[in-house]
């Protein structure tokens, strides 16, 4: 009988705890102590596993901005890069529980919309904090700028929706065939369609919604998103907060409408399951420390369709 597939986002701190740099090894090590989770799921599941990459991009970009002797790379390959480097550490840690896993890995385009509102207001900070007297050269780039009061100056990247799983051919001739597939790493690398033809452009999309739009496509069974929190709070970080254990699509999205969920990080977690469970799959948020329970339904906030 066919495995149902399970889409498993994996939250940043899958591979960096607060207070970490960002070492390779730190990172590896993270990353061991979910493996074999994912292992375990690979068994009951076809299993596609996406991730974040918010540090990860960061860092990389810090160090290309910190030389003028290698040439640097567009923000778009910055996230194919990382893609491969965080495909390359999850096949290390589930190669080193179990040495016969496989596990592919897709560098992976999703395309937007040129015309998303996101690209005339970036809104997404990325990079260094640059000095007052840069500022005319980089905006001479092409770069949006903010500038942060005893910081300096930041370059903003546009955050479009995700429309379209460029390889998801690739992705569903994969899926059953090895143990583990890893893809839509960092919400996927943006490109948008220009005269027949795909292109890169410069801008970051959320994963969690990538991550969304992937599970349609694949037409998946499950979508789990695993963070740093128990699951879905009501005023959250207030003394009254509550974890709520179900949520229906039609509450979450009159909470997201109120603002009870901030963008950039429970907002999109919330959207993407709603999108999810309306096109009829189940989807579950919850703590990367009990990935087997919030797949199962036993711990984290499930998403209904009602
Ligand atoms: P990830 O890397 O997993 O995407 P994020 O930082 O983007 O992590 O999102 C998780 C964070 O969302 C939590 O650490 C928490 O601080 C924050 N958060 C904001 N609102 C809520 C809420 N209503 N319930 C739970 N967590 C929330
Ligand atoms: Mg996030």
């Amino acid at each position: 009988m066919k495995k149902p597939v399970l889409v498993l986002a994996l939250g940043g701190n899958a591979l960096l705890r607060r207070g970490e740099r960002g070492t390779f090894e730190e990172q590896l090590s993270n990353l061991l102590r979910v493996a074999p989770s994912l292992l375990e799921l690979s068994r009951e599941y076809q299993l596609v596993v996406t991730h974040g990459n918010g540090p990860q991009v960061g860092n990389l970009y810090l160090q290309q901005e910190s030389t003028s002797e290698a040439p640097p790379m567009p923000l778009h390959a910055c996230v194919a890069m990382t893609q491969s480097l965080i495909g390359y550490l999850i096949q290390l840690a589930v190669n080193s529980v179990d040495p016969g896993a496989r596990v592919a890995v897709v560098p992976t385009r999703v395309l937007v919309d040129p015309e998303d509102p996101a690209f005339r207001r970036p809104m997404k900070p990325i990079g260094p904090y640059y000095p007052e007297h840069l500022r005319e050269a980089l905006a001479a780039r092409g770069w949006e700028l903010v500038h942060v009061p005893g910081r300096g100056y930041r370059r903003v990247v546009p955050s479009p929706r995700p429309k379209r799983i460029v390889d998801i051919d690739v992705i569903r001739e994969l899926l059953g065939r090895v143990d583990l597939v890893v893809a839509a790493g960092g919400g996927g690398i943006p490109v948008v369609e220009r005269g027949g033809r795909l292109e890169g452009v410069d801008a970051v999309i959320d994963k969690d919604l990538a991550s969304s739009l992937l599970a349609r496509e694949l037409g998946a069974d499950i979508l789990v998103i695993l963070t740093d929190v128990e699951g879905v709070y009501l005023n959250y970080g207030r003394p009254d907060a509550r974890l709520l254990t179900r949520l229906c699509a039609s509450e979450a999205e009159r909470l997201l409408s109120e603002g009870h969920f901030p963008p950039g990080t429970m907002g999109p977690k919330v959207e993407a399951c709603v999108e999810f469970v309306r096109s009829g799959g189940r989807a579950a948020i919850g703590s990367l420390e009990r990935a087997l329970e919030v797949v199962r339904g036993v711990s984290g906030t499930l998403l209904e369709n009602c």
